[in-house]
Order: C-alpha cells, then sequence, then structure tokens
C-alpha cells in the first residue's frame, strides 16, 4: 500500500495527514504554524519523521498547500500575507533539507479545490471552481482533472475579481473585489449600515440574529449573495464550470445567501452555461487543503 502526505500551512495553523491510494484519509492532525522561518523548518522535519514513522517508506510522495503568492516559476514565495519574514524565502530549497521524498507545493486554494475535485463534493466531474467564503475569499480551479495555474501558478483569485467598481478598498489594491463585498466583514459592515447600529462584530452574530427573524440581518445576506452572484455569474460565462462548490464558515447562513446569489448569476450569465453548472456546498471543510495536497502530490508523483 502507498501512502500519501499533505501539509496545508495556513497563517495560524499547519494542518497535515496521510491517505491513501484509494483517496481515504489514514492520518491527520493540526498544530500552531510557527513565526519564524528556522522554527518552521524544524516543524515540518518533525512532523515529516513522525509521519515516516507511522507509514515508513510507503510514503510515496508530499504535497504542501501554501496560504500565500508562490511562484512555480522560480519555486519561491513572493509574498507571504501571514507572515512577512517568509516574503522572497526558497520554500523548494528549505522543505528539500526537510523531506527525503518527492514534493509539489502549490497556493493551498488552489490545492483545496483540487481536494474537493479528488476526495469531496467535487468527485466525478472533470472540472469545477471552489468558492470558500471566510474573512476573505479564497478560491481555486479544476480543468478537465487538472489544477489551472495559469502562467505562473497565480490563476483562480476569484476573490480578486471587480463586481463594484466603486466598492470597499481592498489589501490587493483594487477596490469593490468579490472579497470585500461577499466575505465575512462585507457581512458586518452591511448589517450596520442597514439596522443603524454597530453592535455585531461578527458575520457569525449577524447570522444569530438572522435566525431570530430580524430583517436587516437577513438582508445583509441578501446583499452579500447578491455580489457573490455577479461574481458566479463571471466565472460561469468566462469558464462554463460543470461545478461550482462553495465553502468556508459564512456558509453556515448558505439559505440566506446562496437563493440570491442564484438569482443573480443567473440574470448574469449565458443561460445554457448556466443551466449546464452545479452549484452547491463544498463538503470537505477544513480538510479539503491537506487531502488536495495529498491528492495533487499523489496525481503527480503518478
Ligand atoms: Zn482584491
Amino acid at each position: 500500500m502507498a501512502f500519501y502526505a499533505g501539509f496545508d500551512l495556513g497563517g495560524t495553523q499547519l494542518k497535515y495527514g496521510l491517505i491513501d491510494e484509494k483517496g481515504d484519509t489514514v492520518f491527520k492532525a493540526k498544530t500552531l504554524t510557527p513565526p519564524s522561518i528556522g522554527e518552521l523548518m524544524g516543524l515540518f522535519k518533525k512532523l515529516w519523521q513522525e509521519l515516516r514513522a507511522k507509514a515508513g517508506k510507503q510514503i510515496r510522495a508530499i504535497g504542501l498547500g501554501y496560504a500565500g503568492i508562490y511562484s512555480l516559476r522560480n519555486t519561491n514565495i513572493l509574498q507571504s500575507p501571514n507572515s512577512s519574514s517568509l516574503d522572497n524565502f526558497d520554500l523548494s530549497a528549505g522543505l528539500a533539507s526537510a523531506f527525503d521524498a518527492p514534493f509539489w507545493v502549490d497556493n493551498d486554494a488552489n490545492l483545496a479545490a483540487f481536494g474537493e475535485y479528488a476526495c469531496g463534493a467535487g468527485r466525478n466531474s472533470q472540472s469545477l471552481i471552489l468558492l470558500t467564503l471566510g474573512t476573505g475569499i479564497g478560491s481555486g480551479i479544476v480543468l478537465d482533472g487538472d489544477v489551472w495555474h495559469g502562467s505562473c501558478g497565480f490563476a483562480g483569485e476569484l476573490g480578486h475579481i471587480t463586481v463594484r467598481p466603486e466598492g470597499e478598498w481592498c489589501k490587493c489594491g483594487n477596490r469593490g473585489c468579490l472579497e470585500t463585498e461577499a466575505a465575512a466583514p462585507a457581512v458586518v459592515r452591511n448589517h450596520w449600515q442597514l439596522s443603524g447600529r454597530s453592535d455585531t462584530t461578527t458575520a457569525e452574530d449577524v447570522f444569530h440574529r438572522a435566525e431570530a427573524g430580524e430583517t436587516a440581518a437577513r438582508r445583509s445576506f441578501a446583499k452579500v449573495g447578491s455580489f457573490l452572484g455577479i461574481g458566479l455569474g463571471i466565472a460561469i460565462n468566462f469558464m462554463n464550470p460543470e461545478r461550482i462548490l462553495i465553502g468556508g464558515g459564512v456558509m453556515a447562513a448558505g439559505p440566506y445567501i446562496l437563493p440570491h446569489a442564484l438569482e443573480e448569476a443567473r440574470r448574469r450569465s449565458w443561460e445554457a452555461a448556466f443551466k449546464c453548472c452545479s452549484i452547491g456546498a463544498a463538503s470537505l471543510g477544513n480538510d479539503a487543503g491537506f487531502l488536495g495536497a495529498a491528492s495533487w502530490a499523489k496525481k503527480q508523483a503518478g
């Protein structure tokens, strides 16, 4: 039996685990992401030894999803939004001294999309888009069974397509990105505007109010849904995807978001393309990243 290891390196947590040849999870765990490069590389070495102790030489390959701008062309980190000490770090060379098996590094959202394709709600499809609605919006694209990387690995950033030209300023330098209009902070901002109060601090607060029947709370999610629908319409017209999967914490409020998103997407996309796209919930939650990383390594190792 062969096994494949996956790591999902986020700003606060490092999730990791092993899958078998069928893509089933045989082990998973998580730990805190350390603040410095030295500690991070030491941690990878330690975790790799832990995985080796569990499955020995049967681990054929490793995949690693990284939450930041990683250049596939130069195999280094161009920009690390969670820890500036990693900016310009040659991650591939660092990992080569920690791992003694072939490994592949990729953007975390790309690999999460591949995880849903290989092990989750995207099984049995050929092309899909995954959108993860949380504090920001992560996204990845699988086309004909492959991650769509673009020229240098930066494709699939649907969180930064413009859905509202005069909207909020985004950390990417643009304004009115899907991320600024449809992620958790937008839910709270909408609620402040619509309720005239400022006593909600998280999308979860607004969700509880929506559940209690508050109109302003429900409209806050409806507004986010409409902007999400604009993004979906663009994606549908551009890609004609077989599936669009939506995950992330904000989707706990899916019943208040999705009907509005679907209505807007239908209005803004080519009817034939909308009809043949199934839009639904992602299924792997926070495991999508490491499962995608391991599955990607399995595919690359052949
Ligand atoms: Zn942006």
